[in-house]
Protein backbone atom coordinates (compact mmCIF):
# COMPACT_ATOMS: atom_id res chain seq x y z
CA UNK A 1 0.00 0.00 0.00
CA UNK A 2 1.48 3.45 -0.94
CA UNK A 3 2.10 5.95 1.75
CA UNK A 4 -0.41 8.25 0.70
CA UNK A 5 -3.42 5.42 0.98
CA UNK A 6 -1.54 4.56 4.21
CA UNK A 7 -1.98 8.47 5.63
CA UNK A 8 -5.63 8.92 3.98
CA UNK A 9 -6.53 5.33 5.99
CA UNK A 10 -4.84 6.68 9.00
CA UNK A 11 -6.82 9.95 8.88
CA UNK A 12 -10.37 8.18 8.29
CA UNK A 13 -9.75 5.68 11.17
CA UNK A 14 -9.01 8.99 13.65
CA UNK A 15 -11.91 10.95 12.28
CA UNK A 16 -14.15 7.98 12.68
CA UNK A 17 -12.79 7.29 16.26
CA UNK A 18 -12.93 10.76 17.31
CA UNK A 19 -16.86 10.92 16.06
CA UNK A 20 -18.00 8.04 18.16
CA UNK A 21 -15.58 9.27 21.16
CA UNK A 22 -17.50 12.57 21.22
CA UNK A 23 -20.94 11.32 20.77
CA UNK A 24 -20.02 9.36 23.47
CA UNK A 25 -18.52 11.70 25.69
CA UNK A 26 -21.18 14.12 25.14
CA UNK A 27 -23.82 11.38 26.48
CA UNK A 28 -22.05 10.33 29.48
CA UNK A 29 -21.24 14.00 30.18
CA UNK A 30 -22.74 14.28 33.76
CA UNK A 31 -21.35 10.82 35.07
CA UNK A 32 -17.46 11.77 34.34
CA UNK A 33 -17.60 15.54 35.09
CA UNK A 34 -15.59 16.40 37.99
CA UNK A 35 -17.16 16.43 41.24
CA UNK A 36 -15.45 19.47 43.05
CA UNK A 37 -14.98 22.95 41.34
CA UNK A 38 -11.77 22.79 39.41
CA UNK A 39 -8.69 23.48 40.67
CA UNK A 40 -9.77 21.17 43.32
CA UNK A 41 -7.19 19.07 45.40
CA UNK A 42 -4.62 16.45 44.24
CA UNK A 43 -6.30 13.87 46.10
CA UNK A 44 -9.53 14.94 44.14
CA UNK A 45 -7.95 15.16 41.06
CA UNK A 46 -6.24 11.84 41.01
CA UNK A 47 -9.60 10.25 42.03
CA UNK A 48 -11.68 11.87 39.32
CA UNK A 49 -8.94 10.68 37.02
CA UNK A 50 -8.93 7.37 38.43
CA UNK A 51 -12.79 7.41 37.70
CA UNK A 52 -12.89 8.16 34.47
CA UNK A 53 -10.15 6.40 33.36
CA UNK A 54 -12.34 3.05 35.41
CA UNK A 55 -15.58 4.05 33.03
CA UNK A 56 -13.79 4.67 30.02
CA UNK A 57 -11.92 1.04 30.55
CA UNK A 58 -15.57 -0.27 31.23
CA UNK A 59 -16.59 0.99 28.01
CA UNK A 60 -13.55 0.28 25.87
CA UNK A 61 -12.67 3.73 25.09
CA UNK A 62 -9.25 3.03 27.16
CA UNK A 63 -8.89 0.18 24.95
CA UNK A 64 -8.10 1.37 21.68
CA UNK A 65 -4.46 2.21 20.22
CA UNK A 66 -3.21 -0.76 22.83
CA UNK A 67 -2.12 -3.93 21.62
CA UNK A 68 -4.33 -7.36 22.74
CA UNK A 69 -1.51 -8.77 24.56
CA UNK A 70 -2.21 -6.66 27.02
CA UNK A 71 -5.96 -6.35 26.29
CA UNK A 72 -6.30 -3.79 24.21
CA UNK A 73 -8.15 -3.17 21.05
CA UNK A 74 -5.56 -2.59 18.99
CA UNK A 75 -5.35 0.10 16.11
CA UNK A 76 -2.82 3.50 15.91
CA UNK A 77 -1.74 4.78 18.81
CA UNK A 78 -2.67 7.60 17.95
CA UNK A 79 -6.53 6.75 18.89
CA UNK A 80 -5.25 7.01 22.86
CA UNK A 81 -3.71 10.18 22.06
CA UNK A 82 -7.07 11.82 20.54
CA UNK A 83 -8.50 9.97 23.69
CA UNK A 84 -6.12 11.55 26.41
CA UNK A 85 -6.95 15.16 23.81
CA UNK A 86 -10.36 14.88 24.33
CA UNK A 87 -10.40 14.85 28.09
CA UNK A 88 -8.15 17.45 28.82
CA UNK A 89 -10.12 19.58 26.11
CA UNK A 90 -12.69 19.02 28.18
CA UNK A 91 -11.78 19.17 31.40
CA UNK A 92 -12.64 15.71 32.85
CA UNK A 93 -8.74 14.73 33.27
CA UNK A 94 -5.35 16.90 34.28
CA UNK A 95 -3.55 15.95 30.99
CA UNK A 96 0.16 15.96 33.08
CA UNK A 97 -1.38 13.26 35.20
CA UNK A 98 -3.53 11.38 32.44
CA UNK A 99 0.07 11.45 30.64
CA UNK A 100 1.61 9.67 32.83
CA UNK A 101 0.07 6.84 31.43
CA UNK A 102 1.49 7.47 28.00
CA UNK A 103 5.60 7.49 29.80
CA UNK A 104 4.86 4.25 31.57
CA UNK A 105 3.00 1.61 30.23
CA UNK A 106 4.65 1.43 27.12
CA UNK A 107 7.85 1.14 28.73
CA UNK A 108 6.02 -2.55 30.64
CA UNK A 109 4.58 -3.31 27.34
CA UNK A 110 8.28 -3.15 25.13
CA UNK A 111 10.75 -4.27 28.35
CA UNK A 112 8.75 -6.30 30.82
CA UNK A 113 8.12 -10.04 30.45
CA UNK A 114 4.73 -10.75 28.46
CA UNK A 115 3.07 -12.08 31.32
CA UNK A 116 3.80 -9.35 33.68
CA UNK A 117 3.16 -6.83 31.11
CA UNK A 118 -0.30 -9.09 30.39
CA UNK A 119 -1.13 -8.29 34.35
CA UNK A 120 -0.32 -4.85 35.17
CA UNK A 121 -1.07 -2.71 31.79
CA UNK A 122 -4.76 -3.16 31.61
CA UNK A 123 -4.60 -2.29 35.88
CA UNK A 124 -2.82 1.47 34.84
CA UNK A 125 -5.45 1.60 32.29
CA UNK A 126 -8.60 1.07 34.06
CA UNK A 127 -7.88 3.24 36.88
CA UNK A 128 -7.16 0.33 39.22
CA UNK A 129 -3.47 1.76 40.28
CA UNK A 130 -1.23 4.43 39.37
CA UNK A 131 2.60 4.36 39.08
CA UNK A 132 5.26 6.91 39.04
CA UNK A 133 8.97 7.49 37.31
CA UNK A 134 11.94 7.15 39.59
CA UNK A 135 14.51 8.92 37.29
CA UNK A 136 16.15 11.96 38.92
CA UNK A 137 18.15 11.95 41.71
CA UNK A 138 19.59 14.80 44.01
CA UNK A 139 22.56 15.28 42.07
CA UNK A 140 21.08 13.83 38.28
CA UNK A 141 18.33 15.26 36.35
CA UNK A 142 19.85 16.31 33.45
CA UNK A 143 22.54 14.50 33.39
CA UNK A 144 20.80 11.70 34.42
CA UNK A 145 23.31 9.04 33.03
CA UNK A 146 25.23 9.80 36.55
CA UNK A 147 22.31 7.96 38.57
CA UNK A 148 23.85 6.57 41.73
CA UNK A 149 21.05 4.74 43.42
CA UNK A 150 22.41 1.00 43.35
CA UNK A 151 20.99 -2.60 42.87
CA UNK A 152 22.98 -5.03 43.86
CA UNK A 153 22.32 -8.78 43.31
CA UNK A 154 21.84 -11.38 45.75
CA UNK A 155 24.82 -13.98 44.49
CA UNK A 156 25.66 -13.68 40.99
CA UNK A 157 24.70 -10.99 39.21
CA UNK A 158 23.01 -13.87 36.08
CA UNK A 159 21.57 -15.98 38.29
CA UNK A 160 20.99 -14.20 41.37
CA UNK A 161 16.81 -14.31 41.84
CA UNK A 162 16.99 -10.86 44.15
CA UNK A 163 18.51 -7.32 43.33
CA UNK A 164 18.64 -5.05 46.43
CA UNK A 165 18.18 -1.84 45.98
CA UNK A 166 19.47 1.34 47.94
CA UNK A 167 19.42 4.86 47.28
CA UNK A 168 17.19 8.11 46.54
CA UNK A 169 15.11 9.47 44.28
CA UNK A 170 13.48 13.14 43.87
CA UNK A 171 11.04 14.80 42.27
CA UNK A 172 9.22 11.52 41.83
CA UNK A 173 5.78 12.68 40.17
CA UNK A 174 2.77 11.07 42.68
CA UNK A 175 4.71 8.67 44.18
CA UNK A 176 2.76 8.90 47.50
CA UNK A 177 -0.22 7.82 45.71
CA UNK A 178 1.62 5.40 43.02
CA UNK A 179 1.28 1.42 43.11
CA UNK A 180 4.50 0.79 41.17
CA UNK A 181 7.06 2.43 39.79
CA UNK A 182 9.61 2.38 36.77
CA UNK A 183 12.71 2.83 38.41
CA UNK A 184 16.29 3.14 36.79
CA UNK A 185 19.41 1.65 39.17
CA UNK A 186 23.20 1.63 38.79
CA UNK A 187 24.12 -1.68 38.05
CA UNK A 188 27.67 -1.39 36.86
CA UNK A 189 30.39 1.23 37.85
CA UNK A 190 29.72 4.87 37.37
CA UNK A 191 32.61 4.94 35.06
CA UNK A 192 30.51 3.10 32.40
CA UNK A 193 27.96 5.50 33.14
CA UNK A 194 25.22 4.76 29.86
CA UNK A 195 26.02 1.31 30.23
CA UNK A 196 25.72 0.47 33.60
CA UNK A 197 21.94 1.33 34.62
CA UNK A 198 19.21 -1.04 35.04
CA UNK A 199 15.34 -0.42 34.71
CA UNK A 200 13.44 -1.96 37.81
CA UNK A 201 9.57 -2.06 38.24
CA UNK A 202 9.00 -1.55 41.65
CA UNK A 203 5.96 -2.43 43.91
CA UNK A 204 5.95 0.85 46.10
CA UNK A 205 4.93 -0.77 49.71
CA UNK A 206 7.86 -2.85 49.03
CA UNK A 207 9.27 -2.54 52.83
CA UNK A 208 12.50 -0.41 52.57
CA UNK A 209 10.86 2.67 50.59
CA UNK A 210 9.87 5.95 51.91
CA UNK A 211 8.28 8.98 50.35
CA UNK A 212 8.06 12.29 51.10
CA UNK A 213 5.94 14.24 49.44
CA UNK A 214 7.29 17.85 48.83
CA UNK A 215 5.35 21.07 48.25
CA UNK A 216 5.45 22.77 45.38
CA UNK A 217 4.89 26.62 44.99
CA UNK A 218 1.27 26.20 43.80
CA UNK A 219 0.30 24.34 47.02
CA UNK A 220 0.36 21.01 45.78
CA UNK A 221 2.31 17.87 46.69
CA UNK A 222 2.53 16.48 42.88
CA UNK A 223 6.35 14.96 43.41
CA UNK A 224 8.14 13.31 46.26
CA UNK A 225 11.73 12.18 47.41
CA UNK A 226 12.02 8.38 47.27
CA UNK A 227 14.38 6.21 49.63
CA UNK A 228 15.50 3.26 49.11
CA UNK A 229 17.19 1.36 51.62
CA UNK A 230 17.42 -2.32 51.22
CA UNK A 231 14.64 -2.78 49.16
CA UNK A 232 14.34 -6.41 47.57
CA UNK A 233 13.27 -6.88 44.18
CA UNK A 234 12.49 -9.96 42.24
CA UNK A 235 15.14 -10.76 39.67
CA UNK A 236 11.82 -11.14 37.25
CA UNK A 237 11.25 -7.61 37.57
CA UNK A 238 14.20 -6.63 35.29
CA UNK A 239 12.94 -4.15 32.76
CA UNK A 240 14.94 -5.21 29.50
CA UNK A 241 18.57 -6.22 30.20
CA UNK A 242 20.91 -6.12 33.06
CA UNK A 243 23.27 -2.86 32.18
CA UNK A 244 20.57 -1.97 29.57
CA UNK A 245 18.93 0.77 31.11
CA UNK A 246 19.48 3.43 29.35
CA UNK A 247 17.63 2.20 26.37
CA UNK A 248 14.58 1.69 28.75
CA UNK A 249 14.98 5.51 29.84
CA UNK A 250 15.46 6.34 26.23
CA UNK A 251 12.25 4.65 24.56
CA UNK A 252 9.89 7.22 27.08
CA UNK A 253 11.50 10.26 25.12
CA UNK A 254 8.74 9.16 21.83
CA UNK A 255 5.98 8.82 23.71
CA UNK A 256 6.75 12.01 26.32
CA UNK A 257 7.43 14.25 23.47
CA UNK A 258 4.12 13.55 21.11
CA UNK A 259 1.20 12.11 22.81
CA UNK A 260 1.74 13.94 26.16
CA UNK A 261 2.54 17.10 24.53
CA UNK A 262 -0.63 16.28 22.29
CA UNK A 263 -2.65 16.44 25.32
CA UNK A 264 -1.23 19.57 27.10
CA UNK A 265 -1.84 21.52 24.25
CA UNK A 266 -5.46 20.72 23.77
CA UNK A 267 -6.01 21.68 27.61
CA UNK A 268 -3.84 25.14 26.76
CA UNK A 269 -6.67 25.64 24.05
CA UNK A 270 -9.10 24.91 26.46
CA UNK A 271 -7.47 27.58 28.81
CA UNK A 272 -7.26 30.22 26.16
CA UNK A 273 -10.53 30.21 24.71
CA UNK A 274 -11.82 30.50 28.65
CA UNK A 275 -9.81 33.64 28.96
CA UNK A 276 -10.55 34.75 25.28
CA UNK A 277 -14.28 35.13 27.61
CA UNK A 278 -13.22 37.34 30.33
CA UNK A 279 -10.71 39.01 28.79
CA UNK A 280 -11.23 42.83 27.85
CA UNK A 281 -12.18 43.27 23.97
CA UNK A 282 -10.10 45.96 23.25
CA UNK A 283 -6.43 45.85 21.23
CA UNK A 284 -3.69 45.17 23.68
CA UNK A 285 -5.81 42.40 24.68
CA UNK A 286 -6.36 41.12 21.01
CA UNK A 287 -2.13 41.28 20.49
CA UNK A 288 -1.18 39.03 24.02
CA UNK A 289 -4.02 36.75 22.78
CA UNK A 290 -2.94 36.82 19.23
CA UNK A 291 0.62 36.13 20.59
CA UNK A 292 -0.73 33.03 22.64
CA UNK A 293 -2.78 31.57 20.19
CA UNK A 294 0.04 32.09 17.29
CA UNK A 295 2.26 29.77 19.49
CA UNK A 296 -0.10 27.33 20.40
CA UNK A 297 -0.64 26.75 16.97
CA UNK A 298 2.48 26.42 15.49
CA UNK A 299 3.32 23.76 18.27
CA UNK A 300 0.28 22.10 17.82
CA UNK A 301 1.29 21.44 13.74
CA UNK A 302 4.44 20.79 14.93
CA UNK A 303 3.35 18.25 17.35
CA UNK A 304 0.67 16.41 15.06
CA UNK A 305 3.78 16.24 12.60
CA UNK A 306 5.89 14.66 15.25
CA UNK A 307 2.82 12.12 15.80
CA UNK A 308 2.62 11.37 12.35
CA UNK A 309 6.33 10.61 11.65
CA UNK A 310 5.81 8.05 14.98
CA UNK A 311 2.98 6.52 13.20
CA UNK A 312 4.82 5.99 10.38
CA UNK A 313 7.62 4.10 12.11
CA UNK A 314 9.97 7.37 12.28
CA UNK A 315 12.81 6.76 15.11
CA UNK A 316 12.45 10.11 16.80
CA UNK A 317 15.80 11.90 18.05
CA UNK A 318 17.13 15.40 18.73
CA UNK A 319 14.74 17.28 16.73
CA UNK A 320 11.96 16.56 19.34
CA UNK A 321 13.68 18.69 21.27
CA UNK A 322 12.47 21.72 19.51
CA UNK A 323 8.84 20.36 20.36
CA UNK A 324 9.77 20.58 23.77
CA UNK A 325 11.17 24.11 23.81
CA UNK A 326 7.79 25.48 21.45
CA UNK A 327 5.05 23.70 24.01
CA UNK A 328 7.10 24.83 27.06
CA UNK A 329 7.31 28.45 25.73
CA UNK A 330 4.09 28.89 24.71
CA UNK A 331 2.82 27.21 27.73
CA UNK A 332 4.12 30.14 29.76
CA UNK A 333 3.10 32.62 27.19
CA UNK A 334 -0.45 31.47 27.50
CA UNK A 335 -0.36 31.76 31.55
CA UNK A 336 1.23 34.89 31.08
CA UNK A 337 -1.40 36.39 28.77
CA UNK A 338 -3.62 35.28 31.91
CA UNK A 339 -1.83 37.46 34.49
CA UNK A 340 -1.87 40.36 31.79
CA UNK A 341 -4.85 40.49 31.05
CA UNK A 342 -7.27 40.01 34.45
CA UNK A 343 -4.99 42.23 36.85
CA UNK A 344 -4.94 40.80 40.26
CA UNK A 345 -6.85 37.39 39.22
CA UNK A 346 -3.67 35.46 39.55
CA UNK A 347 -2.29 37.31 42.73
CA UNK A 348 -4.91 37.51 44.72
CA UNK A 349 -8.75 36.39 43.41
CA UNK A 350 -9.56 33.29 46.26
CA UNK A 351 -12.84 32.39 44.09
CA UNK A 352 -12.02 28.96 42.57
CA UNK A 353 -12.16 30.03 39.02
CA UNK A 354 -9.11 32.76 40.29
CA UNK A 355 -7.10 29.91 42.06
CA UNK A 356 -7.50 27.73 39.36
CA UNK A 357 -5.56 30.42 37.32
CA UNK A 358 -3.20 30.62 39.76
CA UNK A 359 -2.41 27.33 40.44
CA UNK A 360 -1.76 26.93 36.73
CA UNK A 361 0.14 30.01 36.47
CA UNK A 362 2.69 28.82 38.78
CA UNK A 363 2.79 25.63 37.64
CA UNK A 364 3.40 26.60 34.31
CA UNK A 365 7.10 27.94 35.22
CA UNK A 366 7.66 24.18 35.79
CA UNK A 367 7.48 23.73 31.94
CA UNK A 368 11.15 24.74 31.33
CA UNK A 369 12.16 21.59 34.01
CA UNK A 370 10.36 18.81 33.39
CA UNK A 371 10.84 16.53 30.78
CA UNK A 372 14.27 18.19 29.86
CA UNK A 373 15.10 21.68 30.73
CA UNK A 374 14.99 24.65 27.98
CA UNK A 375 18.65 25.12 28.27
CA UNK A 376 19.20 21.57 27.74
CA UNK A 377 16.99 21.40 24.82
CA UNK A 378 18.23 24.40 23.61
CA UNK A 379 22.45 23.08 23.57
CA UNK A 380 20.66 19.75 22.00
CA UNK A 381 19.29 22.01 19.25
CA UNK A 382 22.48 23.94 18.60
CA UNK A 383 24.75 21.02 18.79
CA UNK A 384 23.13 18.27 17.46
CA UNK A 385 20.52 20.27 14.69
CA UNK A 386 22.61 22.85 13.62
CA UNK A 387 26.33 21.82 13.98
CA UNK A 388 27.36 24.61 16.33
CA UNK A 389 29.65 22.73 18.06
CA UNK A 390 30.28 19.31 19.70
CA UNK A 391 28.42 17.73 22.74
CA UNK A 392 30.66 17.96 25.71
C1 LIG B 1 6.80 19.25 37.88
C2 LIG B 1 7.94 18.28 37.75
C3 LIG B 1 7.68 16.92 37.72
C4 LIG B 1 8.75 16.02 37.62
N1 LIG B 1 8.46 14.68 37.63
C5 LIG B 1 9.48 13.79 37.59
C6 LIG B 1 9.22 12.39 37.68
O1 LIG B 1 8.07 11.96 37.78
N2 LIG B 1 10.28 11.54 37.67
C7 LIG B 1 11.56 11.98 37.55
O2 LIG B 1 12.45 11.15 37.52
N3 LIG B 1 11.85 13.30 37.48
C8 LIG B 1 10.84 14.21 37.50
N4 LIG B 1 11.10 15.56 37.45
C9 LIG B 1 12.51 15.99 37.45
C10 LIG B 1 12.97 16.57 36.14
O3 LIG B 1 13.16 15.57 35.17
C11 LIG B 1 14.27 17.34 36.44
O4 LIG B 1 13.93 18.42 37.29
C12 LIG B 1 14.95 17.86 35.20
O5 LIG B 1 15.43 16.81 34.42
C13 LIG B 1 16.12 18.80 35.57
O6 LIG B 1 16.99 18.18 36.44
P1 LIG B 1 17.43 18.87 37.82
O7 LIG B 1 16.18 19.29 38.54
O8 LIG B 1 18.35 17.94 38.50
O9 LIG B 1 18.17 20.20 37.40
P2 LIG B 1 19.69 20.30 36.96
O10 LIG B 1 19.98 19.27 35.93
O11 LIG B 1 20.56 20.34 38.17
O12 LIG B 1 19.70 21.72 36.27
C14 LIG B 1 19.77 22.94 37.03
C15 LIG B 1 19.92 24.08 36.03
O13 LIG B 1 21.14 23.93 35.28
C16 LIG B 1 20.87 23.88 33.89
N5 LIG B 1 21.76 22.92 33.25
C17 LIG B 1 22.03 21.64 33.66
N6 LIG B 1 22.88 21.05 32.80
C18 LIG B 1 23.15 21.94 31.84
C19 LIG B 1 23.96 21.92 30.66
N7 LIG B 1 24.66 20.83 30.33
N8 LIG B 1 24.00 23.04 29.90
C20 LIG B 1 23.27 24.14 30.22
N9 LIG B 1 22.50 24.23 31.33
C21 LIG B 1 22.43 23.15 32.11
C22 LIG B 1 19.44 23.44 33.77
O14 LIG B 1 18.85 23.88 32.55
C23 LIG B 1 18.80 24.11 34.99
O15 LIG B 1 18.48 25.44 34.68
C24 LIG B 1 10.08 16.48 37.53
C25 LIG B 1 10.33 17.86 37.55
C26 LIG B 1 9.28 18.76 37.66
C27 LIG B 1 9.58 20.22 37.68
Amino acid sequence: MGQKTCARRLLMEIAEFRTGLHSWLDAHESELAPTFSPPGTLDEQIAQMQRVKSILYDADWMKYGWPERVAGLGGSPLLRTELGASLAARGLADPGLFSLIEVLAPTLIDFASPELAAEVVPRLLSGAELWCQGFSEPSTGSDLAGLTCRADPDGEASTASTWIINGQKVWTSLAQYSDRCVLLTRTGTTDSRHRGITAFFVDMDTPGITVAPIEMINGMHEFAEVFFDDVVVPAERMLGDLHGGWGVAMSILPYERSSCFWQRIAYLYRRLEMLVEVAPADDRAARVIGDAYAQLHSVRARSRATQHRLAEGATLGAETSIDKVLVATAEQTTYDAVRRLLPGVVEMDDTAIGQAWRTEYLYSGAATIYGGTAEVQRNIIARRLLDLGADE
